[in-house]
């Protein structure tokens, strides 16, 4: 086990003056990696595949918030709108219509956090401002979702300035729509922003809920 529990106990406290919500992401990560911060009080995991994410919502503890993080397919939704705390990579009309019918099966309301396009990479999802205003203005009609809020990610950058322009962007964006959002969801809007290597920056920035893996639970070793 490579649980770093001084960088957890260390975040934490940060956070806590900040007000700021920890994801702890575990993807790829064994159980007992996160028992271990389980143990430590913490509540809210991450989680980027579908079919471990439900493996291990089955095995681990059922106050275990899960968030699902990952590029999310619509066949794929089923799975995880039982239970699922918050879903943050929705990205197109298609998936937030398909997470309202399956929400709706459960009898549920499935919080939901819009992904935007904020990085020079192609190879970054998101919506940008014009896709952005279309799905807003369905999800008012949809039932069994609510968009609580806005996430996304950064360039893969050195360079600082680079984040914090990106960043600093999807805050401005966020302030904009944040009544809106307040209005729609009845709840604290959320702007899901920064990881490991970027998160005091996002902070900075105004990011209230940040989701950080390697920091927490060591490299991820795809390949086993
Ligand atoms: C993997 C992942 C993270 C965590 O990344 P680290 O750099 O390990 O902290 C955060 N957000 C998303 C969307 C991810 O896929």
């Amino acid at each position: 086990m490579s649980v770093n529990t001084v960088a957890y106990k260390e975040i934490i406290d940060q956070f806590l003056l900040t007000d700021t919500t920890l994801v702890a992401v575990s993807k790829t990560k064994p159980n007992e990696d996160i028992l271990a911060l389980y143990e430590l009080g913490q509540r809210d995991f991450g989680e980027n595949y579908v079919q471990e994410l439900v493996d291990k919502a089955a095995a681990l503890p059922k106050d275990i918030r899960w968030h699902f993080i990952g590029h999310l397919q619509s066949n794929k939704v089923k799975y995880i709108a039982p239970f699922v705390h918050l879903i943050h990579g929705v990205d197109s009309l298609k998936l937030l219509r398909e997470i309202n019918k399956q929400a709706a099966k459960c009898n549920r309301v499935v919080p939901c956090l819009l992904q935007i396009y904020i990085a020079k990479e192609e190879s970054k999802f998101g919506l940008d401002e014009s896709e952005l205003a279309e799905i807003m203005e369905e999800a008012t009609s949809l039932t069994n979702i609510s968009i609580q809020g806005f996430m996304g990610m950064a360039s893969f950058t050195d360079n600082p300035e680079i984040i914090q322009t990106e960043f600093s962007y999807l805050h401005l964006l966020f302030q904009k729509h944040k009544a809106w959002i307040e209005t729609n969801s009845s709840s604290t809007p959320i702007l899901s922003m920064g990881m490991s290597g970027d998160y005091s920056i996002a902070i900075e920035q105004g990011s209230t809920l940040v989701r950080i893996g390697s920091l927490l639970f060591g490299a991820r070793n795809y390949a086993k």
